[in-house]
């Protein structure tokens, strides 16, 4: 079985900026391609899982996400998996609109992983800066990390706390994490 480190992408790969709307925008964090690295070297294969609403609100569409992941891929030394995106947003539109199961902290991008991917839950890891992408991991097996290289960090864990989940472990961005993770063992 293929364990996964399910990965939120902005605030956790690249710094979280209001949106990515072009390749322009794409800052990768600092010591994110070697983590990377470190990881699939572990037998941890890296899945991107990202909530893009900037579709459903018409900032950009599913070409120009496609332009960005690619030019993610390159920086990412093309070491995930796969990446994979909820366009949808409540209040949005331009075909996206609605309720939908994959925007986090719903778990549809998890399952999806899953069937796409063949990758398990058990010992697998997620790994994410707000409270939004590590809550889809709520009552499944996999371990879990908040990182503080994205969004306000005590916000985040408030949030958490509020809805009573407790990550596994807190590290300060994704180096640390793997750090933290493959010293478990
Ligand atoms: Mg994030
Ligand atoms: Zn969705």
């Amino acid at each position: 079985m293929t364990r996964a480190a399910f990965l939120d992408r902005d605030g956790t790969l690249n710094r979280d900026v209001d949106f990515v709307r072009r390749v322009a925008d794409l800052e990768v964090l600092p010591g994110v391609p070697a983590a990377l690295g470190r990881l699939d070297a572990a037998g941890y294969r890296p899945v991107v899982l990202t909530n893009q609403s900037g579709i459903a609100r018409g900032l950009f569409d599913e070409g120009e996400l496609a332009r960005i992941h690619a030019a993610l891929h390159e920086r990412l030394r093309r070491l995930p998996l796969a990446y994979l995106h909820c366009p949808h947003h409540p209040d949005g539109g331009h075909g996206y609109g609605g309720a939908c199961t994959c925007r986090k902290p719903a778990p549809g991008l998890l399952h999806e992983a899953r069937q796409l991917l063949g990758v398990t839950f058990a010992g697998s890891v997620l790994i994410g800066d707000s409270a939004r992408d590590l809550l889809p991991a709520r009552g499944l097996p996999i371990t879990t990390i908040h990182v503080r290289s994205g969004k306000p960090f005590a916000d985040e864990r408030d949030k958490l706390r509020a809805a009573g989940f407790v990550p596994d472990h807190e590290a300060d961005d994704l180096a640390a994490a793997v750090d933290w993770l493959l010293a478990r063992g």
